[in-house]
């Protein structure tokens, strides 16, 4: 079945990291202005003829600022994490905890929130099929959920049931 897509791109969040199991310098603690980029699908346009209407996206930037400006982000097995814990509490930084907080881990879990959110917002109109967080010029990963390429949105796509076999 077509399908359309769109994209749109939230520049510049600025936040730290480290990657604590890395034997290299990106176990210290290291800061990039961050900006994601998502691509959103559908199979029917809205009534103005948008995949998404971007006016719509407002919850999304809320929830990427708040987890991404100004904000110390570790990962969820950090040995380290009490420590980091007790900072958050003496107001030293704004902790957020991540199953991984690297760009493709990141991109994981941004994109589990914002299809969620997406498909709520649309009524499983629209989804998105995949995100890229980039934490500079140079560097960036994406994860893209291909199961949303091809399934539901309300269930629009019957994959048949006469052979049991799945996808051809
Ligand atoms: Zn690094």
């Amino acid at each position: 079945m077509a399908k359309y897509q769109s994209t749109k791109t939230f520049h510049d969040l600025p936040c730290a990291h480290r990657q604590w199991r890395h034997p290299g310098h990106c176990r210290f603690i290291h800061g990039y202005s961050r900006s994601f980029t998502f691509w959103f699908e559908c199979h029917e346009l809205t009534d103005q003829q948008f995949v998404v209407d971007f006016g719509d996206l407002k919850d999304l930037r809320a929830w990427l600022e708040h987890m991404f400006d100004h904000t110390m982000l570790i990962n969820s097995d950090d040995p380290e994490r009490a420590t980091f814990e007790a900072l958050h509490a003496r107001g030293v930084c704004d902790l957020r905890i991540l199953p991984n907080c690297g760009m493709e881990g990141t991109s994981k879990y941004v994109h589990a929130y914002a299809d969620r959110l997406l498909r709520e917002k649309t009524r499983g109109r629209a989804w998105v099929v995949r995100v890229e967080t980039r934490e500079n010029a140079k560097n960036s990963a994406s994860y893209e959920d291909l199961v949303s390429l091809e399934d539901d949105a309300s269930g629009a796509v019957d994959h048949g049931t006469s052979n049991g076999r799945g996808h051809s």
